[in-house]
C-alpha cells in the first residue's frame, strides 16, 4: 500500500471510513455495556476515601470492574472508580453491590498524585495510565491488566485478580479523606427518555442551545478555555459533557435545571460520545432538521487517538464546525487543515472562552 500515490481525497475517505467504523464500534460497546451491566440511570456518588481496606479502579474497561467487584464481594474491601470509571456507577449491575462505595480522582494527569495518596491497590484497566516515576512509592500496588503493563509494576494477564485482593488487605485501612456528592449517570438513553420536555423547552425558548463540551483531558496551558467556556455557558443552555475532560469543568455550580431538565449532564466515557451522537440525531429528526442546523456548539479537548477517533466519526456524519483543541492534532498539516476547514468549517479552539460562548450564542 505505501508506494500507491494517494490523493488528498483518497486519503480523506480512508479517515471517514474509519470514524465509520469507529461509530459501529462505539455503538457495539455502548451495546455490550448495557446487555451486561443493565440500563444506565443517573446516580449520586460519594467521592473520597471512606474507612476500611479499599482498591481504586482506573481506565475505561467495565468488564473488568464487575469481575472485581463480584472477587470482593463480602471481603471487607471497598471499591472506588477513579477518572475514567465513575460512569461506571450509572449501572445497575455494578451498583448492586454495597462494597461499591463511590468515587475518588480526576483526569489522568493527576494520577501520580491521586495514586500516591490513596494508599491501596490500583487497578489500571486501559490506557492513559502514566509510569510512575522515582519520586513515587505506589509501583508494586499498581497493577495493571493484560497489554497495559507498567514497568516494574505487576501485570493481570487473566481475569483472577487474587493478588490485588490480597494486597488491599495486607495494606488494611486506608486514611480516609473528606467526602462529597456529585451525580454522574446520564447515559444517552436517560436524556433520550426526557425528549417530548426537550423539545418542548427548546420551542417554548426556555432552552436556547445545548453545548458539548468534553473529550480527553490534558495538563498543557490553554486547557483552561474548556472550564471558561462552559462555566460562561447561559442559564438556558444545557452542557454536556464526556470523557475526563469532564473533571476540568464539573466543580462548578450550573443551577440545578432548565426546561426541567439538568443543566449539566455527564454523559459517560469518552467512548460514550456514541451517545452524544444519538441525542444530536434524535433533537434533529424532532425538530426535521439537520444536525448542523440545531442550537448546538461542539467543543473537544483531544489528547489522544481515543478523541481523534470520535472527531473522525462526527466527521464521518458530516458535522460542521466543530471547535478542537487545545492544539490541532500534529497530522493536520496546513494542507489537511484546509481540506478540514474547508469541507466540515474545522476550528481550533479561540483563546477566550466566555467570548467564544457569546459568539455561539449570537
Ligand atoms: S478521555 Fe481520553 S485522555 Fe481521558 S482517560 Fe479517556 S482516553 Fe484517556
Amino acid at each position: 500500500m505505501t508506494n500507491v500515490n494517494f490523493d488528498m481525497e483518497s486519503l480523506l475517505d480512508m479517515v471517514l471510513e474509519f470514524g465509520r467504523m469507529n461509530l459501529k464500534t462505539m455503538q457495539l460497546l455502548n451495546d455490550g455495556h448495557v446487555e451486561v451491566l443493565g440500563q444506565p440511570a443517573p446516580i449520586e456518588i460519594t467521592e473520597g476515601i471512606q474507612p476500611g481496606p479499599g482498591i481504586l479502579v482506573t481506565g475505561h474497561d467495565l468488564v473488568d470492574l464487575k469481575n472485581l467487584l463480584e472477587q470482593t464481594a463480602g471481603k471487607g474491601i471497598n471499591v472506588y472508580t477513579h477518572g475514567e470509571m465513575m460512569p461506571g456507577h450509572m449501572y445497575p449491575e455494578l451498583q448492586k453491590h454495597p462494597h461499591f462505595v463511590g468515587h475518588y480522582g480526576g483526569a489522568w494527569q493527576k494520577q501520580r498524585r491521586e495514586f500516591e495518596s490513596f494508599g491501596g491497590p490500583i487497578v489500571g484497566t486501559t490506557n492513559c495510565v502514566l509510569i510512575p516515576d522515582n519520586h513515587n512509592t505506589y509501583g508494586d500496588r499498581l497493577f495493571t491488566m493484560r497489554q497495559v503493563a507498567v514497568p516494574g509494576s505487576p501485570c493481570i494477564k487473566n481475569d483472577d485478580f487474587s493478588s490485588v485482593i490480597a494486597k488491599a488487605l495486607e495494606i488494611g485501612d486506608l486514611t480516609p479523606t473528606e467526602t462529597k456528592k456529585s451525580m454522574t449517570g446520564f447515559h444517552y438513553s436517560v436524556v433520550l427518555s426526557l425528549a417530548d420536555q426537550i423539545v418542548e423547552a427548546v420551542k417554548t425558548g426556555d432552552i436556547k442551545h445545548f453545548f458539548l463540551v468534553g473529550g480527553c483531558d490534558g495538563a498543557e496551558p490553554g486547557r483552561n478555555y474548556f472550564s471558561d467556556f462552559a462555566h460562561g455557558a447561559p442559564q438556558d443552555s444545557v452542557v454536556m459533557t464526556l470523557g475526563c475532560g469532564k473533571f476540568r469543568i464539573r466543580d462548578f455550580d450550573y443551577g440545578s435545571t432548565v426546561g426541567g431538565i439538568p443543566r449539566f449532564l455527564d454523559l459517560g466515557q469518552c467512548n460514550d460520545a456514541y451517545g452524544a451522537i444519538q441525542i444530536a440525531l434524535a433533537l434533529s429528526e424532532a425538530f426535521e432538521c439537520g444536525v448542523n442546523d440545531l442550537p448546538l456548539t461542539l467543543n473537544i479537548s483531544w489528547f489522544e487517538q481515543k478523541a481523534v477517533a470520535v472527531l473522525l466519526t462526527l466527521l464521518h456524519l458530516n458535522v460542521k464546525n466543530i471547535k478542537l483543541g487545545p492544539n490541532l492534532p500534529a497530522f493536520v498539516t496546513p494542507n489537511v487543515l484546509k481540506i478540514l476547514v474547508d469541507t466540515f468549517g474545522l476550528q481550533p479552539i479561540g483563546v477566550d472562552g466566555k467570548a467564544d460562548v457569546e459568539m455561539a450564542m449570537a
